[in-house]
């Protein structure tokens, strides 16, 4: 059962998943994965059977456990759906009732097709990357693929000697035997499943430069091939100073520590997962387009990683403060301000069809540049109305508030409405803006 009309057929409302524990032993050469999974499930209804999502791999075998009695469970893939496994659990179980589901799978996983491209586990041409949104995580684990369920993990890779595989979290080496090493990465802030990520590579892994012992700066690692080291300690060197910028604008950062990964591959765009960045070896070329992308991922670990959608027609509520997170950086390095990054993108907007409401964008155009550049213009038009000293209140509160929660436009609009008397503007003109930005068409008039 879907619970999202922008992916039909991915997720359930039936269940959430609270731990989700993976074992997983990744072949390269074959591009073959065996692994278990046990998920810490809690039912949201009274049911006999739970769907999740998994595409493409099999289910070798099912069990399960309530208070440690075991179910009698079968695994069944329905056709002609390649993508979904029922779990039927023998038994109608009351809501509320916590299951523990340990699936053995394996097979070759491969990325799923989607409007917006493939999405999920990829093969590189030494190693793996999984670029999860908004829906790759069941390319590699059995899952309930919906933003709205969030999980610790735990996950452990065994892959050839040589290679560091990466997941989220804090991550160690556990043991080594014969030519296959394996890593164990553990993960204590829930996520969605989409935000778990696993990285394959010939990597090396560094303290990133810059970031020592800076205030509010936590760890930062760079994960990067020797070949593109130097390269990529020149092009990231300034993530410690952008950090400190977001920590100032947003609050503290999220999670344990972050880590950019640069794939051995050109990437089209950059990705984010908890508590990670993937880029490509072509965003090390120090060009500003590269440094926005690498301040964009970054602002993602608190909008989109921490305070995250529960429906995709929400995307601005990620990409628009990511966005606005540019201009942000921008003007701290003092290459632009606020103001004029807003202006440039107010102008390529007008250049553009008006025909995108940016509360429901619709599937097709969720990902469309309008709804990233509108949504930052919002954020703009926002901080105008409220001044700039009750919206940064008003938006580490946000996050701080809903961190490792759901949001939606709706909330966001209610957040606002308790900060617009304080900054001494009428709940009105709060709600004209917002109807105007984000549920019309029609481009407002430049917030300057
Ligand atoms: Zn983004």
């Amino acid at each position: 059962m879907s619970t999202d009309p922008y992916l039909p057929g991915i997720g359930t409302d039936a269940a959430t998943v609270e731990h989700l524990r993976v074992d997983l032993d990744v072949r390269l050469a074959a591009n073959r994965v065996a692994g278990t999974a046990v998920l810490h499930l809690r039912l949201l209804r009274q049911a006999a059977e739970v769907e999740l999502d998994l595409h493409r791999l099999t289910v070798d075998e099912a069990r399960a456990a309530v208070d440690g009695r075991a179910l009698r469970v079968r695994a069944t893939r329905p056709r002609p759906r390649p993508h979904r496994v029922v779990v039927a659990l023998g038994e109608f179980l009351p809501a509320g009732t916590a299951v523990e589901l340990t699936l053995r799978y394996s097979g070759h996983p491969v990325p799923r097709r989607s409007p917006w491209g493939t999405i999920g586990w990829e093969e590189l041409t030494d190693g793996v990357l999984v670029a999860g949104q908004p829906h790759g995580a069941s390319t590699w684990v059995p899952c309930i693929d919906s933003p709205a369920v969030r999980q610790t993990a735990d996950i452990t890779l065994t892959t050839d000697a040589g290679y560091l595989p990466l997941a989220n979290g804090r991550g160690t080496r556990v043991r080594t035997r014969g030519s296959r090493e394996t890593w164990r990465w553990v993960l204590d802030r829930p996520v969605p499943a989409y935000l778990l990520t696993v990285q394959i590579g010939r990597y090396r892994q560094v303290t990133a430069p810059g970031s020592a012992g800076a205030p509010g700066v936590p760890p930062l690692r760079l994960v990067v091939s020797p070949r593109h080291q130097a390269r990529a300690e020149q092009a990231m060197a300034a993530q410690g100073r952008m950090m400190q910028t977001f920590v100032a604008a947003y609050g503290p950062y999220p999670f344990e520590d972050y880590a950019a990964v640069v794939a051995d591959e050109v990437l089209e765009i950059p990705l984010e997962a908890a508590g990670l960045s993937l880029f490509g070896t072509n965003h090390l070329d120090g060009s500003w387009e590269s440094e926005r992308l690498i301040a964009h991922e970054m602002a993602h670990q608190w909008f989109g990683n921490a305070v995250t959608l529960g429906r995709w027609s929400d995307l601005w509520l990620h990409e628009g403060f990511a966005c606005y997170s540019e201009w942000l950086w921008a003007e701290a390095t003092g290459r632009s301000s606020v103001t004029s990054m807003a202006r440039r993108a107010w102008q390529g907007l007008q250049a553009q069809p008006e025909d995108l409401v940016l509360a429901d964008p619709g599937p097709e155009d969720m990902f469309d540049d309008r709804v990233y550049k509108r949504g930052a213009l919002t954020v703009v038009a926002l901080r105008r109305l409220l001044g700039d000293a009750a919206f940064g209140e008003a938006v580490r509160d946000w996050v701080a508030r809903h961190a490792f929660a759901t949001v939606d436009s709706t909330g966001l609009r209610a957040h606002l409405h308790g900060w617009a008397p304080r900054a001494g503007v009428p709940v009105g003109d709060l709600d004209a803006v917002l109807d105007a930005w984000t549920l019309r068409p029609e481009l407002p008039a430049f917030p300057g």
